[in-house]
C-alpha cells in the first residue's frame, strides 16, 4: 500500500512540476536556475502533499476497509458490524453503509440457516421420541403373545387389540409427520377451487358426529348465509377443520357444544371454532401450535393425539394467506380463529 501512494505521489507531482517549469518558462521572467528550483520545490511539495493525503486519508479509510473484509472473512461478524458503524458520518459512509447492509444481510441469511439447523435437530430427535414409545408399546405386547399369552384366551385379544391401537397411532404418526415436513419443504402446493364452506362444515359434522355424541357434545353451525363460497385448497381446510373440531370435542366438556361461527365480510369469511370445555392455560396458550406441543401428555396420548394436529392446522392456515389465532379462558373454553378468501364465482 505504500508503495503504491509513493508511486502514485511521484508521478503526479513530477506532472504538476513540468507543467509548473513549462508555464514559467512560456513566461520567460525566470532564469533557467530559478526555474529548475523552483519546479524541484513544487516536485517535492507536491509529491508531499499527494503522498501524505493517499496515505493518511483515502489509503487509511481503505485499509480499514481491507482489515473489515478480512474480519468478515473470519466471519467475525459481530466486531464488524460495530466498526462499521463508528465510522459512519466521514466521506466512507457510502461504502461502509454498503457493507454494513451486506453484513447484515449475511448475518440474517446466518443466523436462519443457524435456526433451520436447530430445527432439523430438535424435529429429528422429537419425532424419534414420538416414534418409539408406539413402537416398543405394539413390540412388547406382540412379544408377551409369543411368550404364551397367545394361550391366554381371555388375554390375547386384549393384547392384540392393544398392539393394533399402538400401530394405528404409528400410522398417524407417520402421516401427520409426513404431511408437516412437506408443507414446511414447500413441496405440497395448495390447489385452490371455489366450494361451499357451509356443506364442508355439515359433512365434518357428519364424520364427527359419532365421537361426539359419545360425550354428548352439540355440534353447531352459525353461519351468516346459507351458502359462503370460498376461494381455498378443500383438502387441506377440510383437514384443518377436522382437526379444530376433533379437538374442541376431544378436549372439550362432556354435553358441553361445539360451535362454529362462519361469519362473511366483503372478501373474506371469519372463521371460528368454539368450544365450551376447560381452556388453555396462559402459559401453554403460545406453544400450542408447536410441533408435538401437548398441554397434558398422557391426556392428548391416551385420546390418541399425535401432538401435529396444531401444527398442521398453522401451516394450512399459512398456505392460504391467512393467521390462526387462539384464545381460551381457564373453565370458558378456547376459540380458534382465522379467515379465507371468499369467491363470488362458483
Ligand atoms: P394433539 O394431537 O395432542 O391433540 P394438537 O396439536 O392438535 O395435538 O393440540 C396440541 C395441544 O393443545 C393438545 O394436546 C391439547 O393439550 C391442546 N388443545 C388443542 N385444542 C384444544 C382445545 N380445544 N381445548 C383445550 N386444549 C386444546
Amino acid at each position: 500500500m505504500f508503495f503504491n501512494s509513493r508511486i502514485a505521489g511521484i508521478i503526479l507531482a513530477a506532472i504538476i512540476a513540468i507543467i509548473m517549469a513549462g508555464y514559467l518558462a512560456f513566461l520567460d521572467i525566470l532564469s533557467i536556475r530559478a526555474i529548475l528550483s523552483t519546479t524541484l520545490v513544487t516536485f517535492f511539495t507536491a509529491f508531499l502533499f499527494i503522498f501524505l493525503t493517499l496515505e493518511f486519508v483515502i489509503l487509511r479509510e481503505i485499509n480499514k476497509l481491507y482489515k473489515m473484509l478480512e474480519k468478515l472473512k473470519k466471519k467475525d461478524f459481530k466486531q464488524f458490524v460495530k466498526k462499521i458503524k463508528n465510522t459512519g458520518g466521514d466521506h466512507y459512509s457510502k461504502i461502509n453503509q454498503e457493507l454494513f447492509n451486506f453484513v447484515s444481510r449475511k448475518e440474517e441469511e446466518i443466523d436462519e440457516l443457524k435456526k433451520l439447523e436447530n430445527y432439523r435437530r430438535e424435529f429429528l430427535a422429537d419425532v424419534s421420541h414420538e416414534l418409539k414409545t408406539p413402537i416398543f408399546s405394539a413390540q412388547g405386547f406382540i412379544h408377551t403373545l409369543l411368550d404364551g399369552a397367545i394361550n391366554d384366551k381371555v388375554n390375547r385379544e386384549k393384547f392384540l387389540r392393544k398392539a393394533a391401537k399402538n400401530l394405528d397411532g404409528l400410522e398417524a404418526l407417520v402421516q401427520d409427520i409426513i404431511l408437516l415436513s412437506q408443507m414446511e419443504t414447500g413441496e405440497l402446493k395448495m390447489i385452490m377451487e371455489t366450494f361451499d364452506l357451509n356443506l364442508m362444515i355439515k359433512e365434518i359434522f357428519e364424520q364427527l358426529e359419532d365421537k361426539a355424541e359419545e360425550k354428548e357434545i352439540k355440534l353447531i353451525l352459525d353461519a351468516a348465509q346459507n351458502h359462503i363460497i370460498v376461494l381455498a385448497d378443500p383438502f387441506r381446510i377440510k383437514q384443518a377443520f377436522i382437526n379444530l373440531v376433533d379437538n374442541a370435542i376431544k378436549y372439550g366438556n362432556d354435553k358441553g357444544e361445539v360451535r362454529v361461527g362462519l361469519d362473511k365480510d366483503k372478501d373474506h369469511v371469519h372463521v371460528t371454532i368454539k368450544d365450551d370445555g376447560p381452556g388453555i392455560a396462559p402459559e401453554h396458550i403460545a406453544r400450542v401450535f408447536d410441533r408435538f406441543y401437548r398441554v397434558e401428555k398422557s391426556r392428548s396420548k391416551e385420546k390418541g393425539g399425535t401432538g401435529l394436529g396444531l401444527s398442521i392446522v398453522q401451516k394450512v392456515i399459512e398456505s392460504h394467506s391467512s393467521k390462526v389465532s387462539v384464545t381460551s379462558k381457564i373453565g370458558k373454553g378456547t376459540i380458534f380463529a382465522f379467515k379465507l378468501k371468499t369467491s363470488n364465482i362458483g
